[in-house]
């Protein structure tokens, strides 16, 4: 059995959000998905041309606000969550040995409290990989030091229902701030200097009651947000500049349609970035376009008006899509690259100047 599996990474908070997909019928789930990176999310499900018809977190995250609401907002997605972890807005309140289906895939339910009271692991149907939330972390485990935290379920959880899994059985937790990406049973079972070899629920405890760690930076917003699944009130929201109807790509490029360019072309600046010879040259150029070279963006960056929306474009869109880049980073706030360049505003029949 195949399927579709993407580890993502939000930098910030070092979450990890996984990707699940039916290759044959392309419904999708994503683990974990965060706030700030369901762009992201969108565009590759996109990209992947994929359905996501759920969405999983495995609890209630003290350190990240969730992305299912706004998934849901965006896809329709269905809202899963431990009905233990008391959150309000989910559409489906999951308990030990339910089963989440994706096409002709699907996971496993299990209650792994310890770390919070409703927090579940998932065990994908061929028991190839377990996705333990912050129950079990590679060569570590969840703090237990907040959110109900119990170190003593937190051991039993692990041992009963993650450490009899098989082996080779992967393991991919919630976070990792080391950058490891995965684990197997077996290694965690041997290796995990908090749970694994001979180490006995007591010396868990012990060792849990001293950790010494910072109480979480984002708890205070992360933990009430998440208890509405991530609907959050708009003005807490990141700023979005919705000035036309744009599609941001994995690549992280914001792009608009030629049409959409060809009947509001007074209302932005169309930067061409192609060479003088091109402009002038077979494909021409959108009326009224200002020529700049790629190799010229960078030292013409101040004197760039910025009263209008920029689009830029040039032959295909790549080297327009560096562009974009070089002028996000200058600090241009509305910027997005013509989707396809020159090339798809010719298929599209839309008007060329040459002159
Ligand atoms: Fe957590």
């Amino acid at each position: 059995m195949t399927l579709v599996f993407r580890q993502l990474q939000d930098p910030t908070s070092s979450t990890y959000t996984y990707l699940l997909a039916d290759p044959a019928t392309r419904e999708a789930i994503l683990i974990d998905p965060v706030f700030e990176q369901a762009s992201r999310d969108t565009a590759l499900l996109r990209e992947l041309d994929l359905r996501l018809i759920c969405t999983i977190d495995t609890h209630v995250h003290a350190d990240h606000v969730t992305a299912a609401w706004q998934l849901k907002e965006t896809h329709g997605s269905r809202i899963a969550i431990a009905a233990a972890a008391g959150a309000a807005g989910a559409d489906v309140g999951l308990k030990s040995k339910d089963r989440v289906a994706f096409g002709s895939r699907a996971l496993e339910a299990r209650a792994t409290p310890g770390h919070t009271d409703g927090c579940m692991s998932f065990v994908l149907d061929d028991r190839s990989m377990v996705f333990t939330g912050d129950a079990l972390l590679i060569r570590g485990a969840g703090r237990t030091d907040f959110q109900q935290g119990s170190a003593r379920t937190l051991y039993q959880s692990v041992h009963r229902e993650l450490f009899s899994l098989p082996d080779e059985c992967l393991v991919y937790p919630a976070h990792d701030y080391r950058g490891l990406t995965a684990s197997s049973i077996g290694e965690e079972r041997s290796h995990n200097p908090r749970l694994g070899g001979e180490r006995s629920e007591d010396d868990f405890e012990g060792t849990m009651r001293n950790l010494g760690l910072a109480h979480p930076k984002q708890i205070e917003q992360a933990v009430p947000a998440n208890l509405v699944c991530g609907r959050i009130p708009a003005a807490m929201a990141p700023v979005i500049f919705d000035w036309a109807p744009l599609q941001r790509t994995y690549a992280g490029i914001d792009e608009v349609e030629p049409d959409w360019v060809a009947t509001h072309g007074g209302e932005v600046l169309v930067i061409d970035v192609r060479e003088p010879d091109e402009y002038v040259g077979p494909l021409g150029h959108i009326a009224g376009a200002e020529l700049l070279p790629l190799r010229e963006v960078a030292r013409a960056l101040g004197a760039i008006p910025r009263d209008k929306p920029i689009v830029t474009v040039c032959r295909s869109g790549g080297r327009s899509a560096q562009a974009f880049v070089l002028l996000k980073r200058a600090g241009v706030e509305r910027v997005a690259n013509l989707t396809g360049g020159m090339l798809r505003w010719h298929e599209n029949g839309l008007p060329t100047q040459r002159d």
